[in-house]
């Protein structure tokens, strides 16, 4: 049994000085079982007890080589060296928008920014100032962010399946305006039929529609290609802007997304996380005469640390190895073992399973197929996977608790045979 003394211990300082004992609330798992992260390294982590992890939430995403990856940390070093933020622009920048465009040619422009939260708000203003509306759609179970306009998601607390009803429309959490919500359609993933109709009501008057393919932050529940290609078309139709968030997906499910895998160019996309291994960076890209907007008169964009060159050089280098090495082949191998391993433990004892979204992010469900939206599954039961996901916890395995998040996949993964084996032990023991 894993011994949590010295985290116990600090959650119980933390508490007096940051609120939940935490610095994010996510990283709050009650009192007991919160923990401390001392540092990383490849595909594991340690706790500040000496505990060590096999870690498939990786930050939330980002580390996409591993932790601590010494070609991606020179490169940061070097970026450092060169002073840190100049209120002027670098060569360098030109160097990454040029290689994402290589990788992912609907970005033929690019801006950059540092947070997941502050591409998706780029992305809106500019297709709210290119399009000259304001309300937009947004798909349920999706996440974009912190921002206001991004909070609002389906209540499924009341809802009742059977009724005809749709959830109604709540903020996530309190402190978001009611006034901007009349601004937000939401619309349930992978209903034809609804998305037709929701573009007749409000499609002429809507910016842009916002779409995770692969929801990240709701178990990688996955849209079908028909469903995206529907939304290009419609889109097309309305003059509505469709913006891609590849927060999660971007540089992971292959070079160029998971909208080179769907076959579906956007207007605009969003990209974070994978694109410097854990360095703060993210990006707004997109189509020219889209992306023209952002100048002076038009939409505003910038920010104090923009560009960082810290952050860039390691982009500089993360996306060099993306593009040029087998990294994303090899952690998507890596995935796929895991599955078959995982998968053959289960059968094994006649438990029914299933997974969602790409070997490089994946959900794993106690169904005989995953949910194709987000109703479906805050109706089922995903009891069984939480206590498995915490007793994983105490046998050295990290994966996010109650199922949001899927399992995400590093490089340094797939080069260390026993982060795989540990894993499948601990899923057996686990189940
Ligand atoms: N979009 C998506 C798809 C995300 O997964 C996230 C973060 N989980 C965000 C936006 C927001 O990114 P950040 O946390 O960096 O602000």
């Amino acid at each position: 049994q894993r011994r949590l003394d010295k985290s116990n211990a600090q959650f119980q300082r933390a508490v007096k000085r940051l609120p939940l004992g935490v610095a994010s609330t996510f990283r709050y798992w009650g009192d007991e079982r919160t923990i401390y992260a001392h540092h990383g390294k490849g595909g594991r982590t340690w706790d500040i007890d000496g505990n060590s992890y096999v870690d498939y939430r990786l930050g939330y995403g980002p580390a996409i080589l591993g932790y601590a990856d010494e070609r991606v940390d020179a490169a940061a070093r070097r970026g450092m060296e060169v002073g840190g933020v100049f209120a002027l622009s670098t060569e360098r920048e030109l160097i990454v928008a040029e290689r994402v465009a290589k990788m992912v040619p609907a970005a033929e422009l690019v801006r950059f920014s540092n947070s997941g939260t502050e591409a998706v708000m780029a992305a809106l203003r500019l297709a709210r100032a290119y399009t000259g509306r304001e309300s937009y759609l947004l798909v349920e179970g999706g996440y974009h962010g912190l921002f206001d306009a991004a909070m609002w998601m389906a209540n499924m607390d009341e809802w009742d399946a059977k009724s005809n009803r749709d959830p109604e429309v709540v903020p996530y959490g309190k402190g978001i305006p009611e006034t901007v919500k009349h601004l937000a359609h939401l619309v349930p993933m992978n209903d034809m039929q609804r998305l037709e109709d929701t573009f007749r009501r409000h499609g002429e008057t809507m910016a842009a529609m916002l779409i995770e393919p692969i929801q990240g932050n709701c178990c990688a529940i996955s849209a079908s290609r028909d469903y995206v290609q529907l939304a290009r078309q419609l889109c097309d139709q309305y003059g509505v802007l469709l913006i891609i968030d590849e927060v999660k997906t971007g540089f992971r499910v292959g070079k160029g997304g998971i909208q080179g895998i769907l076959g579906v160019r956007p207007d605009i996309t969003t990209f974070a996380k994978a694109v410097a291994n854990g360095y703060p960076i993210s990006l707004v890209a997109g189509r020219e005469d889209v992306m023209r907007s952002f100048r002076y008169g038009g939409a505003s964009h910038g920010g104090t640390y923009t560009a960082h060159s810290v952050s860039l050089a390691a982009a500089e280098e993360c996306l060099r190895i993306l593009d040029e090495t087998p990294a994303l082949e090899t952690l998507a191998g890596y995935g796929e073992r895991l599955k078959a391993g995982v998968s053959q433990i289960l059968s094994a004892r006649g438990i029914t399973h299933s997974f969602s979204g790409h070997p490089s992010m994946f959900g794993l469900f106690f169904a005989e197929a995953p949910p194709d939206n987000y109703r479906a599954w805050k109706t089922s039961d995903y009891t069984f996977y939480d206590r498995m996901a915490y007793y994983l916890h105490d046998l050295g395995i990290i994966v996010e608790p109650d199922s949001r998040e899927p399992w995400f996949m590093c490089e340094a993964h797939g080069l260390d045979d026993s982060c795989l084996t540990d894993t499948l032990k601990a899923v057996e023991a686990a189940v």
